[in-house]
């Protein structure tokens, strides 16, 4: 028998934790029977001594076994996917009902919101009825029935996790590699994905800032997957300067429904389209990454995405008509205030963190976890890094309710660009592991 003292001082002392002992942590995790200030001084000691390869693989094993686990038969490949999280991130809207009209089926589990970057939950539920709160049945059922469902994540799934994580997120113990794809991969085991796509954001709006942290986390997803018996690739993009045009819940569902429409702008459709690729390799639609974006395009193209997701709706309790006519139905703010440059140029900043920031003063995300956002709030971005503007032209669009709302976010959208004599375009597609 242990005690969390003495594990708590092994991995002080940088030794080597066995499979028993995360089980041991996570089960006093569960049932308190180690309070709150050991785990936490566990954490810290884990935050600064690290954890093997091994060892991530037990302590993920430890925490997804600590609730329910989906299982599918082995004959339906089902593929998950993840977002390590950025601005105006609104891949999964249009990934999961476009693989599942690809004829793959997806399992899309969605995290709380993490900080000023919004969540796939709260976005949708900017469609009136549509529930997001899924049992592990219901899921289930969904995804056998029509080939895909998004959930907010069941407290049912890896319940464990989620109490470590509330304990890093005020101890100072969130931005660790082997903590992250713990936590990461224990909620994606628990949900019974056959596959993982990771998309792993880095740049100012990201968790993972620089290039090099980002190969890191995305190695070690990729690794630790594959040895949990998981198909998986990770892609590494852009994330210093926000995705597609509209950042704001309701305002990233039209977009979505644009580029479900084969319309929308170019990046926000070629991230889907390469991701929703790798997804269709897994799932063994198609033989390579290439071929899969090729039928992902199609699918935006000939309409049968958009009458996925419309299908994906109706089936969650949703107006599917918000699908074929959003301006009508989804929310939408009362005011704008547009915000223009005076010099001619290049826009050559474009900070996805001062923006998230920006949404979030707005009423747009949350600074407390029981604060209630405000939908229709949003903000319009009519030039991207590189692009040529001339003086008077407008940059961005602010959409807002009341003023008090305008002026507690305008400093964050005043100082989030720049326009310079010249300006490189960014690349968004930054790297894939696999
Ligand atoms: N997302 C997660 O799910 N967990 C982390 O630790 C960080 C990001």
């Amino acid at each position: 028998m242990y005690s969390a003292l003495e594990l708590i001082e092994k991995k002080r002392d940088r030794g080597r934790h066995a499979a028993e002992e995360f089980k041991y942590l996570a089960a006093g995790a569960m049932d308190a029977s180690i309070p709150d200030y050991q785990l936490a001084a566990w954490l810290m000691a884990a935050f600064l001594n690290g954890l093997d390869d091994d060892e991530i693989i037990w302590f993920t094993e430890a925490l997804a076994s600590s609730g329910d686990m989906i299982s599918y038969p082995q004959s339906d490949t089902i593929i998950d996917k993840h977002s390590t999280g950025g601005v105006g991130d609104k891949t999964t809207l249009v990934l999961v009902p476009l693989v599942a009209a690809c004829k793959a089926k997806i399992s899309k589990l969605s995290g709380p919101a993490l900080g000023y970057t919004g969540g796939t939950v709260d976005k949708l539920e900017s469609i009136p009825g549509i529930d997001l709160h899924l049992s592990p049945e219901r899921l289930k059922s969904q995804v056998t029935k029509i080939g895909c469902a998004v959930s907010g994540h069941s407290a049912k799934l890896a319940p464990a996790e989620g109490i470590f994580y509330k304990l890093r997120d005020v101890t100072g113990t969130v931005p660790s590699i082997p903590l992250i794809t713990s936590s990461i991969l224990s909620k994606k085991l628990a949900g019974g994905a056959h596959g993982f796509l990771f998309d792993v954001k880095c740049g100012s709006g990201a968790f993972m800032q620089d290039g090099e942290s980002a190969v890191n986390l995305a190695r070690k997803l990729v690794n630790v997957s594959k040895r949990l018996g998981k198909l998986c690739a990770a892609v590494i993009t852009d994330m210093e300067q926000p995705l597609g045009e509209m950042v704001g819940n309701s305002a990233e569902v039209y977009e979505a429904i644009c580029v479900l429409k084969g319309e929308g702008p170019s990046d926000t459709r070629e991230l889907c389209t390469v991701l929703g690729g790798h997804m269709l390799k897994m799932a063994r639609v198609a033989e390579t990454p290439e071929e899969g974006a090729s039928l992902c395009a199609k699918a935006l193209d000939d309409g049968s995405a958009l009458e996925k997701f419309a299908e994906m709706v109706r089936e969650q309790g949703g107006r599917a008509e918000a699908v074929y006519d959003p301006k009508g139905i989804l929310p939408q703010a009362r005011c704008f205030y547009d915000i223009k440059t005076k010099e001619t140029g290049y826009l050559s900043r474009l900070s996805a963190l001062m923006i998230g920031e920006g949404l979030r003063a707005l009423g747009g995300g949350r600074f407390k976890h029981d604060d209630v956002i405000d939908r229709a709030v949003a903000v319009r971005l009519f030039a991207k890094i590189g692009d040529k503007l001339s003086s008077g032209e407008t940059v961005m669009r602010i959409y807002y309710n009341t003023q008090e709302q305008l002026n507690a976010a305008k400093s964050y959208f005043d100082a989030s660009w720049d326009v310079a004599p010249s300006a490189e375009r960014r690349k968004l597609i930054i790297t894939t592991i696999c």
